[in-house]
């Protein structure tokens, strides 16, 4: 670790591992990490990521991180790891449960050796609301009971036991962030993936002329307008608690802490804000419930608020939507939404 004297925002600089920074989340922390002045190498395999994300000053290596982090780590010298690399989609999950355990938990659990062995005690780990699955009641605590139901969160779930035990046996110092719904953009990059389901992106596509209306998945949930809530967190903000961790970490320690807002938009509301930021009509039609969702998600960070220093600085939606809205007016044709009208 090199201490630095140099003007720049972190008083530490440290040299870290980004796995799966071709991706949305991946590449805006990798940003802000190299923003502060941090040394990153970007491991992606390209399976989901794009190329285009990849921040100029990165070290890039292309590869699947479950075949390279050994060579990797061993070479590198490295102060820390933060883990994005997984494959992140619930139906997906519950058609092909088995990419789901080889690519997320293998994948880690042969990172957590990697690091292991090449002396590396610094982890970050990209973890979701998922884990939590059907929540008895609102805003979620991390010491509410865990129940995912789909193997895309009990995968997720299954690396946080693996690290809690690396973490008190080999003196790992970790910590898992369990996002809630992330959205919105940073700098150049934003949401832009080639198979597409999340209901921010998907609404802009529709503004962009990409797509002919959204379809609303239910309304007939107990909720104020019958349509599902959820909890939105700008993509900066969350990128800003990656950074806090990473400077806070402890050997022999693995926490654990929600990201949101704290506030819940409808799905209905969601769409109205759309509207209102690009004002295009965005035509929707009614359809049935996804399998799988619950009604209501809203996070509790008052313990990364606590503990981190967390201040997220960008929690109204209009913010959060404007910035996506710029980011994928912009894209335009370049969208990988943009040939496709389904
Ligand atoms: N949603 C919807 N239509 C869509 C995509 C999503 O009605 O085309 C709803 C979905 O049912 C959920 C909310 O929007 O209630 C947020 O879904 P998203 O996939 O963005 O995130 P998730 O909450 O599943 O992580």
């Amino acid at each position: 670790m090199l201490l630095t004297n140099h003007p720049r925002k972190a008083k530490t600089i440290m040299k870290l591992l980004v796995t799966g920074g071709a991706g949305y989340v991946g590449s805006v922390c990798a940003t802000v990490l190299l923003e502060q002045g941090h040394d990153i190498t970007i491991v992606d395999n390209f399976s989901t990521g794009n190329r285009d994300a990849v921040p100029a000053n990165a070290t890039l290596i292309e590869g699947d991180i479950r075949d390279v982090a050994g060579d990797v780590l061993a070479g590198g010298n490295f102060d820390g790891v933060v883990h994005f690399a997984a494959r992140s989609l619930v139906g997906e999950s519950m058609e092909r449960p088995e990419d789901y355990w080889h690519h997320n938990f293998v994948t880690t659990l042969t990172l957590l050796d990697a690091m292991r062995n090449h002396g590396v005690t610094n982890l970050v780990f990209s973890s979701t609301a998922a884990t939590y699955g059907e929540p008895d009641r609102v805003p979620i605590t991390e010491d509410m009971p865990t129940a995912p139901t789909n193997p895309y969160g009990a995968s997720k779930l299954a690396i946080d036991y693996a690290i809690t035990s690396y973490a008190h046996a080999h003196g790992l110092g970790a910590t898992s962030l369990r996002y809630f719904n992330v959205a919105g953009a940073y700098g150049s990059v934003g949401e832009n993936r080639e198979v597409e389901t999340h209901l921010i992106p998907l609404v802009l596509q529709v503004a962009l002329g990409h797509r002919d209306e959204i379809f609303i998945f239910g309304d007939d949930y107990p909720t104020k307008d019958g349509t599902c809530i959820r909890d939105y967190i700008h993509i900066k903000d969350l990128a800003d608690a990656h950074v806090l961790a990473l400077e806070s970490n402890t050997p022999g320690t693995h926490r654990i802490f929600n990201l949101g807002s704290g506030d819940g938009y409808s799905v209905k509301e969601v769409i109205d804000k759309c509207r209102e930021v690009t004002g295009h009509p965005i035509p929707v039609t009614m359809a049935d419930r996804r399998a799988g969702d619950p009604a209501v998600l809203i996070a509790s960070s008052a313990r990364a608020k606590a503990e981190l220093g967390w201040r997220p600085s960008r929690t109204d939606l209009d913010t959060i939507i404007a910035d996506a809205w710029a980011f994928t007016a912009a894209l335009g044709d370049h969208a990988h939404s943009a040939h496709r009208k389904p």
